[in-house]
């Protein structure tokens, strides 16, 4: 039973096969993306994704552009950032675009899970909320 769905995006096939494995194995379902668009095509068929794993630094849509689009189409999807030491700029700047936190590459196995479990009670709080206020104005309306 994994405790989360996970999609990891990065455009390096490497490290994004080696990190599929690694994070399988510590019970978590994870999805991969080659790049930004990618990511987006298979956010579009897996709804159920609770967090996205991001690279900052792609060819192509790079990493802020991506949590963008993420916010605007997936609103309640967790983003964590990855970044080198080149790009730290770019993650802070996409923790005022809404990303749940950032690390830094290589990047710790459980620095990587904890900060996953954050984000997923995060967003699991946040649906149970959307919920009771669903909740609430169905009974409101029942008055
Ligand atoms: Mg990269």
């Amino acid at each position: 039973m994994s405790f989360a769905k996970v999609l990891l995006v990065d455009d390096e096939v490497g490290f994004l096969n080696i990190m599929q494995k690694r994070l399988t194995g510590r019970d978590l379902e994870v999805l991969t993306a080659e790049s930004g668009d990618d990511c987006l095509g298979v956010m579009s068929k897996n709804k159920d994704v609770d967090v996205v794993i991001l690279d900052v630094k792609m060819p192509g849509m790079d990493g802020i552009e991506v949590l963008k689009a993420l916010r605007r189409d997936h609103p309640l999807v967790e983003v964590i950032m990855l970044t080198g030491h080149a790009t730290v700029e770019t993650a802070i700047m996409g923790m005022k675009n809404g990303a749940f936190d950032y690390l830094m590459k290589p990047c710790d196995i459980d620095n990587l899970l904890n900060l996953v479990k954050s984000a997923k009670k995060k967003k699991a709080d946040h649906e149970e909320k959307i919920l009771q206020a669903q909740m609430k104005e169905i009974t409101g309306r029942m008055i």
